[in-house]
């Protein structure tokens, strides 16, 4: 069911700090993938530490999946639009993320697991978000959610927005996955041409955008199909006002900073490079699986 929500006013709208392609870069055992969120940019947009948008309808793409990995310190957030993606772990959990479902892990202290395709043919077009956890929960047990596509809280708007809420709150609907410590806000907003969105966003949190299809406008300028744009910490800001250019579909997301120490090696992502070392210490030594 498709709520109607009213409208959320911003009298004053961040701006467009930067405007990114992405990395094109090969992951998993040889998927293609644009890497819109890159290292470089962990510190910028704390809590968050990448950001991979994949679409392709060539299997060679993406055939060969992600086979057993580990991660450890953060969260994955695969959003998919289109395919099948089987997921199993070493925590027992099974899945399978299909056409606009969302699958939330919590690596926490560790998990292995593999994410492979269920399709040897036709799109496969998705997400995965990378969301840091603060210093206390990284060592938490791991936690992991399905969310097939009809549970994923929506809303539209009478300017024709349709919006996906798969974290956060957005127009008093709140998402499928809630996070004290990062508060993330994580939306798939689709707009007709010309319609307006507007986003309440606390000044301190990191938010950027990326258009996947389309193009918007915020504060003037234009962010095209497959750019990300980092938006502005205008202590004057209440939010963001987004406009469709032409029919657009975008993803908004922000959070809380943690402004805690990032040491990422890999699939490990913990405060400090003693950390780090543990973390492959405890998979080889197969304390992962535990
Ligand atoms: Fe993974």
């Amino acid at each position: 069911m498709i709520q109607q929500t009213a409208s959320q006013p911003v009298t004053k709208t961040r701006g467009v700090e930067r405007v990114l392609g992405g990395q094109f870069v090969m992951d998993g055992a040889g998927v293609k993938i644009n890497r819109v969120l890159t290292q470089p940019l962990q510190r910028r947009l704390d809590p968050f530490l990448m950001l991979d948008a994949f679409g392709s309808d060539k299997a060679g793409d993406y055939i060969a999946g992600f086979p057993e990995h580990p991660h450890r310190g953060f969260e994955t957030v695969t959003y998919m639009l289109a395919g099948r993606m089987r997921h199993r772990d070493s925590a027992g959990n099974e899945g399978l993320v299909t056409n606009g479902g969302v699958q939330w892990m919590t690596a926490g202290r560790g998990v292995i697991h593999s994410e492979m395709p269920e399709q040897d043919e036709g799109l496969m077009e998705g997400f995965q978000l990378w969301l840091n956890l603060p210093a206390r929960d990284k060592m938490s047990a791991p936690w992991y959610r399905d969310i097939p596509t009809e549970e994923v809280p929506r809303f539209a708007l009478a300017s024709g927005a349709l919006v996906q809420v798969i974290a956060g709150s957005s127009h008093g609907v709140d998402g499928a996955v809630q996070r004290a410590g990062t508060e993330p806000l994580y939306l798939d907003i689709d707009l007709p041409a010309g319609a307006v969105f507007e986003q309440p966003l606390p000044a301190g949190h990191n938010a950027f955008l990326y258009v996947f299809r389309g193009e918007v406008v915020v504060e003037g300028k234009g962010v095209p199909q497959a750019r990300m744009a980092i938006l502005d910490n205008a202590k004057d800001a209440d939010g963001v006002r987004i406009k469709a250019a032409e029919p657009a579909r975008l993803l908004l997301i922000a959070g809380r900073p943690l402004n805690e120490p990032i040491a990422q090696y890999g699939p490990f992502v913990m405060n400090t490079q003693a950390e780090v070392f543990q973390a492959v210490e405890d998979f080889r030594a197969g304390r992962f699986a535990a």
